[in-house]
């Protein structure tokens, strides 16, 4: 496969989309990490910041870039001159939503396909939003994600107590 497209809103990145992209990126020449700019979701960072924080946290894999988009995920595929994305899933919870998208993909874009990813199982119980509950009550999450992340975590809650 030649290259291949991540899309999520990846806010922040966890170390579970870290081994998704490693492994992802394992299997393609190129992988794009497409950072979703408005999904439909409260978000605690910025385009801009999540795209920093994916770009250091795969900055040691050599064939995968970074990028934000605002479009429909399948137009944007199809911009990067891509077929196929890549998706992770944790036991049951993802997997109808994760159906239910990529049927309604195919409606808009049949040519291109969904590689599905299971999560590695010590990250079954990851997902950014718990994450950033967790942070937001001061725990300790540098086992769970990049160091960068964890710093800005600290920060931007440090920052709304003091607001
Ligand atoms: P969304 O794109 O639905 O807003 P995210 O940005 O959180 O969601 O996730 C992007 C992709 O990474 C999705 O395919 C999601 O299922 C997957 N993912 C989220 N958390 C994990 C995890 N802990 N391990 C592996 N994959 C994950």
């Amino acid at each position: 496969m030649k290259i291949a497209v991540y899309p999520g809103s990846f806010d922040p990145v966890t170390l579970g989309h870290v081994d998704i992209a490693t492994r992802a990126a394992a299997l393609c020449d190129r992988l794009i990490v497409g950072v979703y700019e408005a999904p439909p979701k409260n978000l605690l960072f910025s385009t801009q910041e999540r795209v920093e924080l994916m770009r250091q946290a795969v900055s040691h894999l050599p064939n995968v870039e970074v990028t934000a988009y605002s479009e429909l995920t399948m137009d944007f595929i199809r911009r990067m001159g891509s077929r196929a994305y890549v998706r992770g899933l944790r036991m049951n919870s993802d997997f109808e939503r994760e159906f239910e998208m990529a049927l309604m993909n195919k409606v808009f874009a049949s040519d291109i396909e969904l590689l599905c990813l299971m999560c590695s199982q010590e990250y079954q119980f990851l997902s950014s939003s718990l994450l950033k509950e967790a942070a937001a009550l001061g725990a300790d999450v540098s086992r769970l994600v990049p160091d960068a992340v964890a710093q800005a975590l600290k920060k931007k809650f440090a920052a709304r107590r003091r607001a």
